[in-house]
């Protein structure tokens, strides 16, 4: 490309970035102000105008607006900022966003499948202008964050979760896909809305929609390749738990709200294994939410147990659920294994803290406030440290508030939540710092392992190593401050390090096949991770060895 197409790519368009040279080549002189600007000041001038704005979607907007102009201009904002920032273009703002998604509409991003498009994904997928995609988060909407049934207005996931990928990982953008399939939806309000973006009418519940997801599954191996990574995002439990099982050994896939969660919830328990100072098989973990999120935390929790020498069903033993119908004493497939004889007596899931007596309670209902003052203070008597993870998103679902929890507990809590919650000053003078437990500190990382180690299939014991690496990383200052994970501002550090780790991991257990393998991976993997630097659109010019080239 040359000319003004470069100047509207947002890949290649520098701004008045590009150089008198570059300009005088490119055709573009004077089509720019006569200033040359480097980036920096290009990122002061955003991040300038981003202080200015008080409102969330309104940084949103204007956030996105730059991804469209100038993309390595939006990460460098994206990356400098990134603790201000996260919550913008992730969880909560993107949340509202998605709400919001038919009206704040610019530009599209990302590919849209729709159910009428049966039998035709493939040619859809060759609309894509990239060649060289290695990673897909696709969504069908049904349950955004804890919002429910978005539609099509949830792409604004798979677009922020790839942000993620790109901000924290260094994945090239190029090489990430964000997919909404649109199916319909159940959601009454969007279903009246005039500027919904989907098709009017209820979701497809019959066997065409899987046949439309084989369809998908099929054709983005078929054109990107058998090791492309596709990350699974906020379909609904059934669905989710469903696709996971039919495809995990089929692709190169995992379900993000199951197991990335898992991971970061297991990472937090072991770093507050740090304070409690009891090892993880002692725990007795109360969960408030018996879904996706829910099973794949408790999954793993048992695999940690089991690794440090308990039995499977000793292990299962001390994990209990309470969902919309009250403790789980009665089975569902997926849940069985968390299903425990009948204690009696509980009503509530107060009720269920003082009768089960857990050392950890942790909240992924997406339901809202569903840990009273009266729970966190029973957990508070119940331990000398209880842990109380308030993980549902966004904000106004969590379960309570940093606030409450360490107030409620004089402190002694450990406290994790899914979206950010600012740090929290006690009476006595202290302030603490509410971890956010969330799987942006797991998907990132993984994603750039799997990627560049050329994993087949992704293993629970990935996402079992990658809490271990995380929960490593976090130092015993950090950890004194309440803190459970790293500080976010370190997010891209933290997730080169994790992807080390589970190099290092897959290669030792044979689960990586791309060869060679790399002897040195840190070093290999600061080689590979892309950068916001600009390129240079000069030709390369030079001379002939040791000749003297006369212009004639
Ligand atoms: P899900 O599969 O739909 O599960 C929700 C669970 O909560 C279900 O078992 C549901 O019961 C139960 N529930 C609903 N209302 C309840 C109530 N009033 N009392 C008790 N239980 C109730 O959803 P999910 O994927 O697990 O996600 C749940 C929440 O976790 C969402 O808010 C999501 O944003 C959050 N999450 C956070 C992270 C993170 O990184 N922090 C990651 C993933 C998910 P029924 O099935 O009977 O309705
Ligand atoms: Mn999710």
């Amino acid at each position: 490309e040359k000319g003004k197409p470069l100047m509207l790519n947002p890949r290649t368009n520098k701004g008045m970035a590009f150089t008198l040279k570059e300009r005088q080549i490119l055709g573009i002189h004077g089509l720019l102000p006569s200033k040359i600007e480097t980036q920096d000041t290009q990122a002061m001038r955003f991040q300038k105008n981003l202080k200015k704005m008080s409102d969330p979607l309104q940084k949103y907007i204007y956030l996105m607006g730059i991804q469209e102009r100038n993309e390595r201009l939006f990460y460098r904002v994206l990356m400098e900022d990134i603790e201000a920032l996260m919550p913008i273009v992730y969880t909560p703002t993107v949340g509202l966003a998605c709400t919001q998604y038919g009206h704040i509409f610019r530009r599209p991003k990302g590919l849209f499948i729709s159910i009428k498009d049966q039998g035709h994904v493939r040619s859809i997928l060759d609309n894509w202008p990239e060649t060289t995609v290695k990673a897909v988060v696709v969504t069908d909407g049904e349950r955004i964050l804890g919002l429910g049934d978005l539609g099509v207005y949830g792409m604004g996931i798979p677009v922020g979760k790839l942000c993620l990928y790109t901000a924290c990982a260094g994945i090239r953008p190029e090489s990430c896909l964000p997919v909404c399939i649109d199916v319909g939806t159940d959601n009454e309000k969007l279903l009246r809305d005039p500027f919904y973006m989907g098709l009017y009418q209820r979701r497809d519940r019959s066997q065409r929609y899987d046949d439309l997801i084989d369809e998908f599954m099929e054709a983005v191996v078929d054109k990107y390749g058998q090791d492309t990574l596709i990350q699974f995002e906020d379909f609904g439990n059934h669905n989710a738990f469903r696709f996971l099982k039919k495809y995990r050994e089929k692709f190169c896939t995992f379900n993000d709200d199951i197991q990335g969660t898992a991971s970061v919830a297991l990472a937090g328990l072991l770093a507050a294994r740090r304070v409690v100072g009891k090892p993880i098989t002692e725990h007795k973990v109360l969960f408030l939410g018996a879904g996706e999120a829910a099973l794949g935390i408790a999954n793993l929790i048992v695999m940690a147990m089991m690794e440090a020498g308990m039995s499977q069903a000793e292990a299962r033993k001390k994990i209990w659920m309470f969902d919309k119908y009250g403790l789980l004493v009665k089975t569902d497939s997926n849940q069985e294994a968390f299903v425990h004889p009948d204690p009696g007596e509980v009503k509530s899931f107060l009720d269920a803290v003082n009768v089960i007596k857990p050392s950890a309670i942790i909240g992924v209902a997406g339901a809202g406030r569903l840990f009273s003052h009266d729970v966190i203070r029973a957990m508070g008597s119940l331990n000398e440290h209880p842990i109380i993870f308030a993980l549902s998103n966004p904000t106004a679902k969590a379960e309570c508030t940093a606030e409450d929890a360490y107030s409620l507990t004089q402190g002694r809590c450990l406290f994790a939540s899914g979206s950010p919650f600012a740090p929290v000053s006690l009476e006595d003078g202290r302030i603490l710092t509410p971890g956010q437990g969330n799987n942006a500190y797991i998907f990132p990382g993984v994603a750039l392992a799997v990627i560049l180690s050329g994993v087949r299939h992704i293993s629970d014991t990935v996402f079992l190593e990658a809490a271990k690496t995380l929960a490593d990383q976090l130092t015993d200052e950090e950890l004194s401050q309440g803190r459970l994970y790293p500080p976010l501002s370190n997010i891209r550090e933290v997730s080169l390090q994790m992807a080390i780790k589970v190099m290092q991991y897959v290669y030792s257990k044979g689960m990586a096949f791309r060869y060679p393998e790399p002897v040195d991976k840190e070093a290999y993997v600061r080689s590979v991770v892309w950068n916001i630097n600009y390129d240079s659109f000069l030709p390369e010019i030079y001379d002939w060895p040791g000749e003297e080239v006369q212009d004639i």
